[in-house]
């Protein structure tokens, strides 16, 4: 680093080789002039060095004694690499025989202090010679505060930039620690959430924790006696200990101090607008220390800034968990009017089992050997439409009862004719003809009742449009394929199809133009297709009638939730 800030300084400063004040203030001016120097720079504001060719500290002023926290006796003697950690020692005669060519230079670099605290500092150095020996001597600035500001300024703008380009809350926040970590070294940043199945606190993010410490972790209950994280998760307040091994906080986690050797640990709650506790951020150590001032500021930004994607992410699995119970809800509205559809469609397997039982019932009192086998054929009947009527009310009981989406691995044709029978007595009872093409085989992870649901809305809706038309044009073709790494599903009915001022609003909640219409149906079939990641659209076909087209993304996508579909063609 100071190699390159020499040549820098080399090129702007060509031709010079020495300040002219050294000259001026050293060169054989012996007295008063001297000692007034020697005063000015013992009390000048900025920390300041003589050094020796060897990299030996000659001198340093009171400024840098303080700063440094060292007594002027301990500082003088000591090698510069011993207070500059990116200046290695083995490097500094390279360094000197730069500074010898160049005369001055200046550049950003560390310091650590006597307890080990490392400051961002500027230092201008210059080469003098005096009396026939070489020295240098450096003015260092303090630009720490300079760096805090630009640092926590870079930390704002990334983590923004990276929720506001939506990425997963996990990125954002990992990022934000590494971030943490690079502005206070040797620290380990962490975001625990809390989860609300357990009401534990579980880590979120943190890319340098390692597995082993995890576990020694998780879950970790809010309490006064679950570390520096239990504890402000507990008390919603900051949680700053500087020494694990005396914390009462820790007393009882102290295996995992010598494990690890945590042996400071500061944590913030973060907290949702309502106060609620959604988890914690928290930087620790492996040396006992408190946060100073910067720190502090630093892990208040850090808290601030991952409550956002956190939030976020809350808000959208609450949004998620709204269109599933309005789903479901409609799924329920729905059934009043597919009761007598059910009626039906049990009645039969109903009758059949009745006609089999008299059967048997009669052939028993005339009963001799071939009685017996035909017996036996009508049990199995009674046996095989039982369990049919069982089916018809099992799907009907899936269809109502849940709301929390599950995937599993459905194939696409399979589900169409399973959601054709929720709806088989109500189409022929309007006399609407379904015909189903089938293309290749596809499977695909989706929630089954979910996309059930939007194909028992889309025939029921073609049902309704055809009710218009002569019956013998009631025919609703449905078709599947595969396009384009998409599993497409096919509604065209011979309704009167869709008017361009209606195309734009159907989807939209509470647009219907029917006298008993909720105006829900599509646009609950919307956000189900969305959630898979898939489109649904609409457009009028050559009969005159509208045409639905959904498609489900066929590949896995890698989205804000996490994969999206993961589905295979047969
Ligand atoms: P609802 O069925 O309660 O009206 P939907 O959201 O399912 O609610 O439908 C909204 C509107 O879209 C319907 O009222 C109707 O005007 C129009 N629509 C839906 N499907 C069709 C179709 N196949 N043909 C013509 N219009 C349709």
């Amino acid at each position: 680093m100071l190699q390159r800030a020499i040549h820098s300084a080399l090129r702007s400063r060509q031709g010079v080789s020495m300040p002219p004040q050294i000259d001026h203030h050293f060169a054989w001016q012996p007295g008063q002039p001297v000692r007034l120097t020697e005063f000015a720079v013992e009390v000048a504001a900025q920390a300041m060095f003589t050094i020796a060719p060897d990299g030996q500290i000659l001198n340093a002023n009171r400024t840098a004694c303080e700063r440094l926290e060292y007594p002027r006796e301990e500082l003088v003697g000591l090698h510069v690499a011993d207070i500059d950690p990116l200046y290695p020692r083995e490097s500094w005669p390279a360094h000197f025989e730069e500074l010898r060519q160049c005369g001055q230079a200046i550049f950003p670099t560390q310091h650590r202090t006597r307890s080990g605290r490392i400051i961002d500092v500027e230092v201008s150095v210059s080469y003098f010679e005096f009396e026939g020996k070489e020295y240098c001597c450096s003015s260092v600035r303090d630009i720490s505060e300079q760096k805090r500001a630009e640092s926590l300024a870079r930390l704002q703008h990334d983590v923004l930039s990276l929720v506001a380009s939506g990425e997963p809350q996990h990125h954002c926040l990992n990022r934000l620690c590494s971030l943490v970590e690079e502005i206070v070294p040797q620290s380990l940043a962490s975001v625990m959430l809390l989860e609300n199945a357990d009401h534990c606190l579980r880590f979120e993010a943190g890319p340098r924790l390692t597995d082993e410490i995890r576990e020694a972790f998780e879950p970790l209950p809010p309490g006064l006696h679950s570390g520096s994280c239990g504890a402000a998760a507990h008390l919603k307040r900051p949680v700053l200990v500087e020494d694990t091994r005396t914390s009462p906080h820790w007393a009882r986690l102290q295996h995992v101090v010598d494990r690890f050797n945590l042996l400071a640990c500061w944590s913030l709650p973060i907290l949702c607008d309502g106060g609620r506790i959604l988890g914690t951020f928290a930087i620790s150590h492996s040396r006992t220390a408190v946060p100073d001032e910067c720190e502090m500021e630093l892990l208040e930004t850090a808290c601030s800034l991952a409550s956002i994607p956190i939030r976020r992410s809350k808000e959208q699995e609450e949004l998620q968990q709204r269109h599933n119970e309005l789903a479901h809800f409609s799924r329920v509205s729905t059934m009043g009017e597919m009761v007598t559809s059910l009626a039906h469609e049990l009645a039969q397997p109903l009758s059949a089992i009745l006609n089999f039982s008299e059967a048997c019932q009669a052939r028993l009192l005339t009963v001799n050997a071939d009685g017996v086998d035909q017996i036996a054929r009508y049990v199995d009947q009674i046996c095989q439409q039982g369990r049919r009527g069982g089916k018809i009310l099992a799907r009907m009981r899936d269809y109502v009862r849940r709301t929390s989406p599950r995937k599993s691995t459905c194939e696409i044709s399979r589900m169409v004719t399973e959601a054709l029978e929720l709806v088989a007595h109500e189409l022929r009872h309007r006399n609407v003809e379904v015909r189903i093409d089938k293309g290749e085989s596809v499977v695909v992870q989706v929630d089954r009742v979910q996309i059930e649901q939007v194909i028992v809305n889309l025939v029921r809706n073609a049902a309704d449009a055809m009710e218009s038309v002569a019956s013998d044009r009631r025919i609703l073709d449905i078709r599947t394929f595969f396009s384009d790494g998409n599993v497409v599903l096919e509604f065209a009915d011979r309704g009167p199809g869709i008017s361009e001022d209606e195309s734009d609003q159907i989807f939209s909640a509470f647009f219907t133009t029917k006298p008993s219409g909720t105006g829900m149906g599509l646009a609950i079939c919307r956000t189900i297709i969305e959630d898979h990641g898939g489109v649904i659209s609409v457009s009028n076909n050559e009969l005159g009638g509208a045409t639905f087209r959904v498609s489900i993304p066929l590949v896995e996508q890698e989205g804000p939730h996490g994969p999206q579909n993961d589905s295979v063609r047969r």
